[in-house]
């Protein structure tokens, strides 16, 4: 029997700019997540898949266009999966953010909270990002243009990043607005040399090709680390192209390369060799109060540190803001990566106690706090549902509060148990998704109230919002459990 054709949906106004990056619409009762699209417009909808409870669909057709609705400033806008929402002015991005957050607390979690501080917008909008890692390869996206050419004079080649889904189409980038220069002088000036020389661009089928990636790294205080990647031990080539990358960007204080043999892009499991300069670079962020010293914080290759690195003071300022530390307390940075909260908060406490599962960035975070002059800090590495117990508490002592930092898919459940075992006076919880915050303060609810919640964009032009919340222990007397 064949298959009865996806529908096609009729003068539809879409809703919502939704949660992962698609807008909403409705159509009798059912979802459809329609990307490119801006709540106000009116189109019709072509359903590309349908699941139980909702549809998958692309525009085919606009009746009107929303009033919302600007023009992307970047040409590859539609191809490349970055920077979905620049057809939206950075205002309503922020509303819809902002809803993002109200909706999750409302339908996910349930629990009463008072209102939401308006959303801390990004003090930059483009050029905010330090670290962007492009893919060499031989088989370019093509556009409708390029499909026009002969076969032979299409130069299959790119620099850039992979089309959404598709493993193995790169789409070569001209320029890109997320890092500021000389990240895109580097990147041409790298793929020009590349294609003068006859390198290799890598084949992700095959696994063939010299190059395979390229990542630059910035701090907002000048400091430029470049790691290429590439497949196979050629010193006479790695020569060539290492000594061009010096000689045409001074400004490189760390570069680097990998030699990468593996089938996957990942490069944490690899030798990461120096060829100038110093193997790290440091960012400075100002301290948590005015006046006191700044922080400098060690970057190597492949530490991490939050990408918007003006909004990430922010970020901090909030949580530590929350924290109203006294500097007598005693508080876990839980999900602390390499520990800059810790390092953040620490000089107006007694103590602060990290645990992460990533042991090279527990060096890091040990490592930054000697920097830093900061003794008061002690880091573990471990898994946080099995860490986090009595015995743990009793070696380190009872935290006062607890600043918490969980990746998107949130807190195990064990960890909230113990959270409530433990019962420190405030939870400061950070989060990049208010979906499960929202699931997580549920569990909490019984023992813990929302005094306070910031939204905080780090991301503008994506769907993307972190969200610090301030719980506290109720009085044993409003305990509703
Ligand atoms: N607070 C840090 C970043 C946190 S990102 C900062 O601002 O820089 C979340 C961190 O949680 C990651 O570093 C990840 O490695 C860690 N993580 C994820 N699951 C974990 C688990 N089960 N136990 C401990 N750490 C975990």
């Amino acid at each position: 029997m064949a298959r009865r054709p996806f529908p096609l949906l009729e003068n539809v106004t879409i809703l919502d700019a939704g949660s992962e990056g698609k807008a909403v619409a409705r159509v009798n009762e059912l979802v459809v997540f329609v990307p490119f699209a801006v709540p106000g417009d009116v189109v019709d909808i072509q359903v590309v898949a349908k699941k139980k409870s909702f549809y998958e669909g692309k525009i085919i057709r606009f009746h009107q266009k929303s009033e919302r609705r600007i023009d992307a400033f970047c040409h590859h806008f539609g191809t490349c999966g970055g920077c979905k929402w620049q057809i939206m002015p950075y205002e309503d991005q922020l509303k819809f953010k902002q809803k993002q957050v109200e909706d999750a607390f409302t339908r996910i979690g349930k629990f009463k909270f008072p209102p939401i501080s308006p959303i801390l917008g990004s003090v930059r909008t483009t050029y905010y990002r330090n670290k962007l890692e492009y893919t060499f390869s031989n088989r370019r996206w093509l556009s409708q243009d390029d499909m026009q050419l002969p076969i032979e004079e299409r130069n299959t080649n790119a620099l850039g990043f992979h089309i959404p889904q598709l493993f193995d189409r790169v789409l070569d980038i001209d320029h890109c607005y997320l890092q500021p220069e000389p990240s895109n002088e580097i990147r041409l000036s790298i793929k020009k040399y590349a294609l003068e020389k006859g390198l290799e661009f890598f084949d992700a089928r095959t696994h063939e090709g010299y190059l395979r990636n390229l990542l630059i790294r910035n701090t907002t205080i000048g400091h430029l680390m470049v790691i290429l990647v590439v497949n196979c031990n050629e010193p006479e080539t790695l020569d060539g192209i290492m000594n061009h990358i010096s000689s045409s960007f001074p400004a490189i204080t760390s570069l680097m390369y990998v030699v990468n043999e593996k089938k996957n892009d990942v490069i944490t499991d690899q030798v990461v060799h120096l060829w100038k300069g110093d193997p790290f670079i440091v960012e400075e962020m100002p301290a948590a109060i005015k006046g006191e010293t700044n922080l400098n914080f060690k970057i190597g290759p492949i530490s991490f540190y939050q990408t918007n690195p003006l909004q990430a003071y922010y970020l901090y300022r909030t949580a530590f803001e929350y924290a109203r530390l006294k500097g007598n307390e005693i508080v876990y940075d839980l999900y602390c990566g390499t520990g800059t909260i810790s390092n953040f908060v620490v000089a107006h406490a007694a103590k602060v106690v990290g645990v992460e599962y990533v042991e090279s960035a527990i060096d890091d975070a040990h490592e930054n706090s000697v920097l830093n002059g900061i003794s008061n800090t002690v880091f573990y590495a471990g898994d946080l549902a099995k860490v986090l117990n009595a015995d743990f508490v009793s070696a380190n002592g009872r935290p006062d509060v607890i600043i918490t930092d969980p990746p998107r898919s949130g807190m195990h459940e064990k960890v909230i148990e113990q959270m409530l075992e433990i019962s420190p006076e405030r939870i400061v919880y950070v989060s990049c998704n208010p979906a499960t915050q929202a699931r997580d303060i549920a569990l909490l609810d019984s023992k813990y109230e929302v005094l306070a919640t910031q939204p905080v964009d780090m991301f503008p032009h994506t769907h993307h919002v972190e969200n610090v919340c301030l719980l506290s222990l109720r009085k044993s007397s409003d305990n509703i459990a």
